[in-house]
């Protein structure tokens, strides 16, 4: 990625290790964007990559995810990596979906896993 550019970084309970793994492993690419992040993941990525510019919304299920999908209508985010629980029904589901949909209608790249967002941050 060329110029700086926001980017949302969102996982569940179960996915938060594997989130701060994959942010400290990219941690090199991550430090030249601007980081948007919900309460909880934000703070954790912070802990293991204190350099990292990471302005933290609130936690997930409190409205986070709406956050960050206003921040997409606005066109202040241009990414979306959110690790996903899929094994285990949350109670802010609802968010998660308005969120994707958002991104879709803003046509917004958007990883729900590790898989893609390896891709996504190699473009
Ligand atoms: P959290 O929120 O990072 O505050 O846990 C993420 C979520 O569950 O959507």
């Amino acid at each position: 990625m060329e110029r700086r550019r926001t980017i949302a970084l969102i996982a569940h309970d179960s996915k938060k290790d594997d989130m701060v793994a994959f942010a400290a492993a990219h941690a090199g690419v991550l430090a030249d964007h601007r980081i948007v992040s919900t309460g909880t993941t934000g703070g954790l990525v912070l802990a293991a990559c204190p350099k990292l510019d990471v302005m933290r919304v609130k936690s997930g299920p409190l409205g986070g995810d709406q956050q960050i999908g206003a921040l997409i209508a606005t066109g202040d985010v241009d990414m979306v990596i959110f690790f996903v629980d899929p094994l285990t029904p949350l109670p802010h589901d609802v968010d998660v979906k308005a969120l994707m949909r958002l991104a879709i209608v803003y046509d917004i790249p958007m990883a729900l896993n590790q898989a893609t967002a390896e891709v996504l941050l190699r473009r």
